[in-house]
């Protein structure tokens, strides 16, 4: 059966999942996954991956658990068999999460219950729901017996919220198992207008921000406390902390940002339609200010348009009759590529300047100051994968016609993913949180009460299994 064929079937099950108000196959699958505590540390992703096992090893996936040096902890690769005629095409969603603060949910997060429509728990949208949905695409290409030109490989990851054993450490032992012509992770969104189910845009990611730790030291005079002295090394760190609170790294547009705008530009009313188009214009300094005042009350969007700084750890001290020598702040910086890494930290240390201060990168284990400027160097160099590939163009068209009321524009990614592993190696990457949602789930994610509707996941699933039928089908 030709391709078109196949995704007239794929349109009618998504009318029939819709028909199926209460649950689908991805959001009970979902709920399978969130009962499975993978807050990370210590992550537990071993028993979420012999969850899995039995479910693909049925549809006649090969199957690989890689077990890390850490206990219970582990990768899942499942594997269908393509015609070989093309390389392999890659869906990765990391197994582990973050942590809860239980008292402030209203909702168990790990019952995976519905309720209102709505599935909760820990990983709901951070990326259990992502894992879940691209899961059941890829298990109903077995299903549906679909023949295949290429290998689909589905990977459940460890260790993305933390830990030392996540895609670095997994691409480095078992590429072959990983290898492929392009892969889909998290990343973009599938962005709901204010109160209406309506899809405003989607948005693949085709390049994250990365980060560099800088650990601020400020140094005086250790004392006894009763007799203090000017060179008090916590009032230097609190002034150089002030100083860095009032700095602005400054707007920098690239060429992702700026379609990403015009995008916001295009589906927006006024008068943010006004202030995009002030920003993206950049001619007039006052209105750029004032634009980038308005659209930054959005931290997201504050942050999608300049170098980010966030204090994080502060230590110094050690009793109250003691004045300490020394004090320091761990600051956290979210990058632009294509920022000079060697440049932003000379920007710091001016900011801050004191002879009291100092400004040195926070390094991995063993590794030295030049060395960590290097790696660092190396990643903002990381070109983003390029739009002009069979996966890109299937996303997008799969996005445009499951929303054709939506725009579809690329992204950068605000934060980290594990991508790095593939676009290190230049394989391309497009990121996609798989599901219609709005600001206030959004607001959830990594918070309280985190949650996805059913009906999204229904959505995401018959997108991601149409890109997959574009991409993967034979001829
Ligand atoms: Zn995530």
């Amino acid at each position: 059966m030709k391709i078109t064929g196949y995704l007239a079937i794929a349109a009618l099950s998504l009318f029939t999942l819709q028909a199926q108000a209460q649950s689908n196959p991805a959001a009970e699958l979902l709920r399978e996954l969130i009962r499975v505590d993978t807050s990370n540390p210590p992550g537990n992703e071993g028993e979420l991956a012999e969850l899995l096992r039995p479910k693909f090893e049925a549809l006649g996936f090969e199957v690989s658990i890689i077990e890390t040096p850490t206990p219970g902890k582990a990768h899942f690769i499942a594997r269908l068999r393509g015609d070989g005629s093309k390389r392999p095409l890659l869906l990765a969603a990391h197994a582990d999460v973050v942590g809860v603060e239980r008292d402030l949910w209203t909702q168990d997060p790990f019952a995976g219950d519905i309720v209102n429509g709505y599935v909760y728990g820990r990983g709901a949208i951070d990326f259990k729901g992502g894992l879940a949905v691209f899961a059941e695409a890829v298990m109903r290409l077995a299903r549906d017996g679909v023949p295949l030109a290429r290998d689909v490989i589905f990977l459940a990851e460890a260790d993305e919220e933390g830990g030392s054993y996540g895609t670095g450490w997994l691409a480095r032992d078992h590429w072959p198992l990983i290898d492929a012509e392009f892969a889909l992770n998290e990343g973009g969104w599938i962005i709901k207008r204010r109160n209406s189910d309506d899809v405003r845009y989607v948005s693949i990611s085709t390049a994250d921000k990365f980060f560099l730790t800088l650990r601020i030291t400020a140094s005086g005079h250790s004392i006894h406390s009763s007799m203090p002295r000017p060179d008090n090394a916590i009032f230097a760190l609190a002034r150089a902390l002030d100083k860095l609170s009032r700095h602005d790294t400054g707007i920098q547009l690239i060429p992702i940002t700026r379609q990403f705008f015009q995008t916001l530009a295009e589906t927006a009313g006024e008068p943010e339609r006004t202030w995009f188009e002030d920003l993206l214009a950049g001619t007039d300094a006052a209105r750029v200010a004032q634009a980038d005042r308005a659209i930054g009350v959005d931290p997201l969007l504050r942050a999608f348009m300049r170098n980010t700084v966030a204090p994080v750890i502060i230590q110094g001290g050690f009793r109250t009759n003691v004045i300490p020598g020394a004090a320091s702040v761990l600051v956290n910086f979210r990058l632009i590529p294509g920022t000079d890494v060697a440049a932003f930290i000379e920007e710091i240390r001016r900011v801050t300047a004191d002879p009291a201060i100092s400004v040195e990168i926070s390094t991995g284990a063993g590794e030295s100051q030049q060395e960590a400027l290097a790696r660092l160097q190396q990643r903002s160099m990381q070109q983003p994968s390029p739009e002009d590939t069979e996966l890109y163009r299937a996303l997008a068209d799969s996005a445009r016609e499951q929303y054709p009321e939506a725009q579809v524009t690329s992204y950068l990614f605000q934060a980290g993913t594990d991508a790095s592993a593939w676009r290190n190696r230049g394989v391309p990457v497009y990121g996609i949180y798989p599901y219609p949602i709005d600001q206030d789930d959004l607001s959830r994610m990594h918070g309280n009460d985190e949650r996805v509707s059913v009906q999204s996941l229904a959505e995401g699933t018959g997108m991601i299994y149409r890109v997959l039928l574009r991409v993967a089908g034979a001829d």
